[in-house]
């Protein structure tokens, strides 16, 4: 039997940056430098207020304009050979409108017949028993995780490059870097 192996879908696989900087500016005026768009960064800053934030990934991960977002460089490649040796499936913190998008996008995007599974805003534990391997881009996701899910990475961007990773979790900057990690 394949390990498991979990990935995450905004900001691992589809890099969502652009249209979010895009939403921002329209719906709330502000313009966010492009790789200050994750939530701890956009939160440190003060660009928009934890309420907008969430305003904002309603309308960015419900609507068709997420269809938009490009593949992260090496994602799409590397998920395919990675499926070869591993069972893979999308764990996304999105709600099911969220998870309908994404099963599009991983079709038109070249991932088809990927399993895609959404914990609702939700912590992930629960999606991820009895998984090896996860990725994703928050490590406020992956925090609950140490010691329930033996191999975390953290998909690393200048908006959480400041971030402290604890034991357990293994910074990778690039799907080529997972691929030389996991010697693909
Ligand atoms: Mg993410």
């Amino acid at each position: 039997m394949k390990n498991k192996f979990g990935i995450d879908f905004d900001g691992v696989i589809s890099d969502s940056r652009a249209v979010k900087q895009q939403i921002v500016q329209e719906k709330f005026g502000v313009k966010i430098p492009l790789d200050l768009t994750g939530y701890e960064a956009v939160m440190k800053n003060g660009f928009i207020t934890n309420d907008q934030y969430q305003e904002l990934a309603v309308l960015m991960y419900e609507s068709e304009i997420v269809m938009e977002t490009k593949p992260v460089t090496g994602a799409v490649e590397t998920i395919g050979v990675l499926r070869q040796s591993f069972d893979i499936t999308i764990i996304t913190s999105r709600t099911q409108i969220g998870v309908g998008l994404a099963k599009r996008w991983c079709e038109i995007n070249g991932l088809k017949d990927i399993g895609v599974v959404g914990t609702n805003r939700q912590e992930k534990t629960q999606a991820l028993e009895g998984f090896e391997y996860f990725i994703d881009d928050s490590l406020k996701k992956l925090i609950p995780l140490i010691g329930l899910v033996p191999n975390l990475y953290l998909f690393s961007w200048p908006y959480n490059a400041d971030e402290e990773v604890p034991a357990g979790i293994e910074r990778v900057w690039s799907w080529k870097e997972l691929g030389n990690k996991l010697e693909l």
